[in-house]
């Protein structure tokens, strides 16, 4: 280990995480679980385990204390004392690196579902964990010595994938806040543990303020494997026979409730909820059927144009004249063309459409389609036409008398036939004998 000033030729890296030596040594006294007490004026004793008393010429404890104000036989917190080789020493561990965790981590699927569960309501059913797989990541954490001048530490920090990690996502991730990794220990092969390091001090060289590309990093004082948890899975939510599923996965810590997007409606929840039919969708979209008072989703119920009642489509029928929908009770027959139309389109027991006839000529496309089928009605004059979704309604007025047919827009058959006198308020529907007449 080398604690000499950097050289000319290496470089210190700049880092906006920095501590003393003082905080990183009593940080590693913490994380090696040493015997320690605390004492009066910053003073720490710590009692030395059997093998290690050699160390310290045999002694069964040492006191560390602030490097400024150590005195007699006390060891100062600094990284070139005794006790500070000692402790980066020990740090450096079997496999050549501490292994911590970021403090306060969610470690359990207990602690998971903490996290997650307050979000999400579940109207007449359950949720639960349907899977919950947490794995341990290796990110780095290099601690380079300061200058003279500036003698805090830095650490610099190498993601899994040997990437730099963003000042953001150390706060994030607790990375800044490392405690014991605690037993089992996870595992990581040496070689990795290199190449991470290797990375690291890549990420270091291009951080200093110094900008020579031959420019190496001085050597880390120490190299702390951090364990950073992952978790990835699935909640299941449950109503009746009904189930549905919302997959999950990010770092144990940054994990958040997201909400559920419904299948059938696109609205993304937290509050769940079934249909009668027991489809699972968000509860914002659930609606009444005023008609059955059956628990459907909103975007299945129609409006009756007649009444305002949101009811299911089943209730309802298609008004020819509007072209809305309205329930089956609110529609009536039409005096003059003989449709069913809804009430909101009769006034006077006449539809929209009959009330509304415009004058058209004679080579008016629609009369001569008509004409063309029926020959006989060529021989009146003076047409009025109207049409519905389904019919023309067509009026000539005679000299003595009127006609008056309903005739089907698609088939051109004829559903109405009837004349009344010129002056005569009422329709006479035509005799069989009459049609044949009138129409050839
Ligand atoms: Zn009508």
């Amino acid at each position: 280990m080398s604690t000499s000033p950097p050289t000319a030729d290496a470089i210190v890296p700049d880092s906006p995480h920095r501590e003393s030596a003082e905080s990183l040594l009593r940080w590693a006294i913490a994380v090696l679980e040493l015997d320690a007490t605390d004492a009066a004026d910053g003073r720490t004793v710590i009692a030395l385990a059997e093998e290690d008393r050699e160390a310290f010429g045999g002694r069964e404890q040492v006191v560390a204390a602030p490097a400024e104000s150590a005195a007699g036989d006390e060891q100062p917190l600094a990284v070139d004392s005794l006790l500070g080789a000692w402790l980066l020493e020990k740090l450096r561990g079997r496999d050549g690196a501490a292994h911590a965790r970021p403090a306060g981590q969610p470690m359990s699927v207990g602690d998971v579902s903490t996290k997650l569960f307050p979000a999400y309501t579940v109207d007449g059913g359950q949720f639960r964990l349907a899977g919950c797989q947490l794995t341990d990541h290796p990110f780095l954490r290099l601690t380079f010595p300061g200058t003279t001048d500036d003698p805090q530490l830095r650490h610099v920090f190498v993601a899994p994938d040997g990437s730099s990690v963003s000042e953001e996502l150390v706060g994030r991730l607790g990375l800044n806040d490392l405690a014991a990794a605690g037993k089992p220990t996870p595992r990581i092969d040496e070689a990795a543990i290199r190449s991470l390091s290797s990375a690291g001090r890549r990420i270091a060289a291009k951080s200093s303020t110094r900008r020579d590309p031959s420019a190496r990093a001085i050597d880390p004082l120490a190299t702390t494997v951090a364990w950073v948890r992952h978790a990835e899975g699935r909640l299941l939510f449950e109503i009746g026979e009904s189930s549905e599923e919302l997959a999950f996965s990010g770092w144990a810590r940054l994990l958040e409730p997201k909400p559920w997007t419904a299948r059938r409606s696109g609205t993304a929840t937290f509050h769940l909820a079934a249909t009668d039919s027991g489809e699972i969708d968000a509860a914002e979209e659930m609606a009444v059927c005023q008609q059955s008072g059956r628990r459907v989703l909103r975007e299945d119920l129609v409006t009756c144009s007649v009444t305002g009642r949101h009811v299911l489509p089943e209730f309802t029928e298609k008004c020819p004249v509007t072209g809305r929908p309205a329930l089956r009770s609110e529609f009536a027959v039409c005096d003059q063309c003989g449709q069913r139309v809804s009430r909101a389109a009769l006034e006077e027991s006449l539809c929209q459409a009959c009330r509304d006839m415009t004058p058209v000529r004679k080579d008016d496309p629609r009369l001569a389609w008509i004409m063309g089928e029926h020959r006989g009605l060529e021989r009146w004059n003076r047409w009025r036409l109207a049409e519905t979704e389904t019919v023309y309604i067509a009026r000539a007025d005679g000299l003595t008398k009127r006609l008056l047919a309903v005739i089907d827009k698609e088939s051109l058959a004829v559903r109405r036939l009837a004349t009344a006198g010129r002056f005569a308020p009422g329709w006479v529907d035509a005799t069989k004998a009459q049609q044949t007449e009138l129409l050839h």
